[in-house]
């Protein structure tokens, strides 16, 4: 099995990614990581919510790491292209995250707050630049920054890019990059004309796709309760107080955390069973045998043991713990509402997990209801913020065809080759416009208040809102884990 290990990343970049609370690499990452570590050209096939980012990110922190060099005066060694400005933020977030434990520099620009700031921020260059292609070219143009020093260039999504009409601006900007470079294409399609930009830029690429975890269980009604670790045992017995949870499976991230589990339910007379690694192939085939046939109520399973555990009218799946792969929450909560029955899964979430929810509602596209904790208030805390604008599965958007946003067809692709006119409401739409549901993260300069981060997290925004410089403007060239 491939391990951040053995991609044989940089000691730094593994504690980084210890902290996050990854444990192993998604597929687009082992896939990709290899290739860009021997320097190839890379296209991508890949949605937002694969693990992406990582995907580029963490070779792209390795090599700066393994070949330090003085930032390029008002240039940047690695340069990242971004449709729209949350986007850039969240790659520009994760460079930070992956990079705390390094030197290593970054800054993001994008369009829609003063250009000023930005220029001063680029002065002396940075490492790393994550930008979308409107407000790149602009400052550009006003002599804030050169790319000829760019080493590595990544174009994300390029296919919203070419559907915001960036096409002309990023042919511009790839030209002013080194035809040494290396360079990287993500993209969630491959129509005609991101193959052709793809023949255009790569060279020799290799070619990693990725299919986009299935679309969560439809039937599967969703909920969370938050609460504090130390209360997940007692939540559970209070849920048993239901009838209608007649079979369920529950998920824990340990075997040691699945044995306890089934030790504490026993004391409370609920019949419970345990199915993990450390059980003998008898112990496992009874307890399974003994859950289908209705002589339990509850089997407690880790990830690896309930693989292919099939059991018709399991009326709900408990995720005692939340896993730290959105794939695992898929494929866990499928087990329920199979064969045409309705199913319910219930999500514990401790301060600990906050950071898997966020990536789950990320990846499936879908905010998870919220259920009250039954022991009371207090109990649990939401984390901050949640994923915004990811559409409730108790009240999905939808267009008007009847499909739920996220699933809405993409728009005709709108080709942009010349100067728009001032005041074109035709025109597309630019960095400063973020397209309606896609990132929709509030705008920062419409954001009232700090937005509040767990600890250890590194953002940004609340950085820059907290720590102002004497004159108003943001800290230059800010270091990573500063
Ligand atoms: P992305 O596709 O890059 O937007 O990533 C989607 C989500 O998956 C983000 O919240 C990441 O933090 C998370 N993620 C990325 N790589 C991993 C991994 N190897 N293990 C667990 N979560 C990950």
């Amino acid at each position: 099995m491939t391990t951040f290990e053995t991609l044989n990343l940089n000691e730094k970049l593994l504690r980084a990614l210890k902290g996050e609370g990854y444990t192993s690499p998604t597929p687009i990452q082992s896939q990709s990581i290899p290739y860009l570590m021997d320097g190839r050209d890379l296209l991508g096939i890949a949605q937002t919510g694969t693990g992406k980012t990582a995907a580029f990110a963490l070779p792209i922190l390795q090599k700066l790491l393994l070949d330090p060099k003085p930032t390029p005066r008002r240039g940047c060694r690695a340069l990242i292209l971004s449709p729209t400005r949350e986007l850039a933020g969240q790659i520009h977030e994760s460079f930070r995250s992956y990079g705390k434990f390094t030197k290593l520099t970054s800054e993001v620009v994008y369009g829609g707050v003063p250009i000023g700031r930005q220029f001063r921020a680029l002065n002396n260059g940075v490492d790393i630049l994550v930008a979308t292609p409107g407000r790149l070219l602009d400052l550009v143009n006003q002599r804030a920054v050169q790319l000829g020093d760019v080493e590595i260039i990544v174009l994300d999504e390029a296919d919203h890019m070419l559907d915001l009409g960036f096409i002309v601006d990023i042919r511009k900007l790839v030209g002013m990059t080194s035809s040494r470079r290396q360079t990287m294409l993500f993209s969630a399609t491959m129509p005609k004309d991101i193959a052709e930009l793809a023949s255009a830029f790569l060279r020799d690429p290799a070619r990693v796709e990725v299919t986009p975890v299935a679309t969560t269980a439809e039937r599967v009604e969703q909920k969370i309760i938050f609460v504090d670790t130390a209360h997940k045992q007692m939540l559970l017995h209070k849920l048993m107080e239901d009838a209608t949870i007649d079979r369920a499976l529950v998920f824990t991230r340990t075997k040691h955390g699945a044995d306890k589990v089934v030790k504490r339910l026993e004391e409370i007379g609920v019949r419970a069973s345990a199915i993990h690694g450390n059980k003998s192939q008898p112990q496992r085939e009874r307890a399974l045998a003994d859950f289908k046939a209705g002589k339990l109520r509850l089997l407690i399973a880790t990830d690896i043991a309930a693989r292919g555990i099939d059991v018709d009218n399991v009326s709900h799946v408990i995720n005692f713990d939340l896993p730290n792969m959105p794939e695992s929450y898929v494929h866990r909560i499928g087990r329920t509402a199979r064969a045409g029955a309705a199913g319910v899964a219930i999500s514990f979430c401790d301060r600990e997990e906050h950071n898997f929810l966020r990536a789950i509602e990320r990846t499936t596209r879908q905010q998870i209801p919220v259920i009250e904790n039954p022991l009371g208030s207090g109990l649990g805390m939401p984390p901050q913020p949640r994923v915004k604008g990811a559409p409730s599965t108790e009240n999905p958007r939808t267009t008007r065809s009847g499909k739920p946003v996220w699933q809405r067809d993409r728009p005709e692709k709108k080709r942009f080759d010349g100067p728009r006119p001032a005041g074109d409401a035709a025109a597309p739409r630019r960095d400063d416009q973020a397209r309606p549901g896609q990132h929709a993260r509030p705008a920062r300069q419409e954001t009232s208040e700090p937005r509040r981060w767990n600890s250890g997290t590194s953002n940004p925004t609340a950085e820059r809102t907290e720590k102002p410089t004497r004159e108003g403007t943001v800290q230059r060239n800010r270091r990573f884990g500063r």
